[in-house]
């Protein structure tokens, strides 16, 4: 059997893998792309379907306005250059779940062109270029499992039929699998930030083919292609990526030939299997589609569209790292959503130490999500709970000991930080003001020279004297009212 292992040492010397990914994103319109069923996921099977969407002789398709603002959006975070004009195309085949016989999608004209994604690669980054981002219509469903009679059946399911989707085609600029891994997290993490689609794989919202061929080092020409689809997880595409390149090295080696063809990947046994030879694309006989009107955007209607285009991940990164002095690995976590992102944002902002927020983040939060088995996006302390703790740390009122100790709280009852520091505590600092003053006289008599210095006016030596009875209560006091009590015994 060919393994992964067995791929790269291949591919270092007789064979070069060329990877061109297609991607499928739903986008998320309330309404489909050209009729106003709803696409909400899971109703009923055929309850969100009209004429027109089930193809009915004589209904008429109107293209919904949100569907290319959308893709629009898309296309200029992924730097495409949006064309003023395109054509809608009637792709035809013949499948059970598409009722009309035929596809509305774009071919020769689509909406956007030229864009690309910036990937780490070695030491510094690689633009994988994007040929094509064009709109389009999702088909129906057909269900082969559920029936207790029978393993020979299949049912439709049209709910999906009409649902707007962009594909975004790369060029066959990725030259390995973990470069195809790298180029899909990004192009997610860059959609996600526009909110033009949820890209959840488990209900179909990405989903992607890849196209893969091997050649010689140094050779322009490229080999032949497969095309591996239906996988539905970016670790199985790098997996069937791996071990779609050594079969395809054997076939080579052993004097074979490849057949292009569409393979699909079967996960448990790591393998891909052929499908169908592919067919060619003018078996498809594209012709305009002649129910819509060429799709116009306009400068005016782009910059409007341009507006609503967020800060993107990279340069949000870049920006926070400047304004933060938190590091690349840090920022790189605390933006792996823009939720996140703007939770840490508005959080450090706050902080009186951000770069604290980060650390804390980092060394007492990450450990034990990951112990848990919990992201950072549904993790019991907040962002916000970790700029609370800090502050707390960087006043002194509790010691890194007990943050920990509240941190492990927080997990076990998954409560935010706050909650359960106003639980546990507060209530014992704030209780004793007659013990609290007592530790307080005695720090200021045995400071007599900072007392010296505060009164001549520098005041910020209030610093010193909270930090000594923070120490001297073990962190127990509450800062607030150690900061209230110092102020009036300070004074002359
Ligand atoms: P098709 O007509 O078979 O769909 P396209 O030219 O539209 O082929 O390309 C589909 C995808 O395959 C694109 O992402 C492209 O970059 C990639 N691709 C094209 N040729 C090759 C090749 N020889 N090896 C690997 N990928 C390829
Ligand atoms: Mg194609
Ligand atoms: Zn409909």
């Amino acid at each position: 059997m060919v393994t992964p292992a067995d791929a790269s040492v291949a591919a270092g010397s007789k064979f070069e893998p060329v990877i061109g990914l297609e991607v499928h994103v739903q986008i998320l319109t309330e309404s489909k792309i050209f009729c106003s069923c709803s696409t909400r996921f899971g109703a009923p099977p055929n309850t969100n379907v009209c004429p027109v969407c089930l193809g009915m002789p004589g209904a008429l398709p109107v293209l919904n306005r949100k569907a290319v603002e959308f893709a629009v959006l898309a296309a200029m975070a992924l730097n495409c250059r949006v064309n003023q004009t395109s054509i809608f195309a009637r792709k035809n085949y013949f499948y059970p779940d598409l009722p009309k016989g035929y596809q509305i999608s774009q071919y020769d004209k689509p909406l956007a062109e030229f864009g690309f994604i910036e990937v780490p690669s070695g030491e510094g980054r690689k633009k994988i270029g994007i040929t094509r981002i064009h709109l389009e219509e999702d088909a129906g469903k057909s269900l082969h499992e559920g029936f207790a009679d029978s393993d020979e059946k299949t049912a439709i399911d049209l709910n999906r039929t009409g649902v707007p989707l962009i594909e975004i085609v790369s060029e066959p600029d990725i030259a390995s699998p973990d470069e195809a891994y790298e180029y899909l997290t990004r192009l997610k993490e860059i959609i996600l930030y526009t909110g033009v689609s949820d890209c959840n794989m488990e209900e179909g919202s990405l989903r992607c083919d890849a196209n893969v061929s091997v050649r010689p080092p140094g050779q322009k020409e490229f080999g032949t292609k497969t095309e591996i689809k239906n996988v539905n997880s970016f670790r199985f595409i790098r997996e069937a990526l791996e071990y779609e390149i050594s079969r395809q090295i054997e076939v080579l080696t052993s004097g074979g030939k490849i057949k292009q063809e569409t393979r699909l990947y079967n996960a448990n046994e790591g393998k891909t299997y052929a499908m169908r030879s592919k067919e060619q694309a003018h078996d498809y006989r594209y012709f305009p589609e002649p129910d819509l009107l060429p799709l116009i955007v306009d400068e005016t209607w782009k910059s409007e569209i341009a507006r609503s285009l967020p800060e993107l991940p990279e340069a949000r990164r870049a920006r926070i790292v400047r304004d933060y002095g938190i590091t690349d690995y840090d920022a790189q976590v605390l933006t792996v959503s823009k939720s996140l992102a703007d939770q840490f944002e508005s959080a450090a902002r706050a902080a009186r130490n951000p770069k604290r927020v980060a650390n804390l983040v980092q060394s007492e939060l990450m450990g034990r999500l990951k112990t848990k088995g919990v992201d950072i996006e549904h993790s019991p302390i907040s962002v916000k709970g970790v700029a609370e703790s800090a502050d707390l740390v960087e006043s002194g009122a509790i010691s890194g000991k007990m943050l920990k100790d509240f941190y492990d709280l927080c997990f076990q009852r998954g409560k935010d930080f706050g909650e359960v520091y106003q639980q546990e505590g507060r209530p014992r600092q704030s209780t004793d003001t007659s013990a609290l003053e007592k530790v307080i006289d005695e720090i200021i008599a045995a400071s007599p020279k900072q007392l010296e210095q505060y009164r001549a006016g520098k005041t910020s030596l209030i610093g010193f004297f909270v930090g000594q009875v923070m120490k001297a209560s073990k962190g127990q006091a509450n800062p607030k009212l150690v900061n209230e009590l110092l102020a009036s015994k300070l004074e002359p």
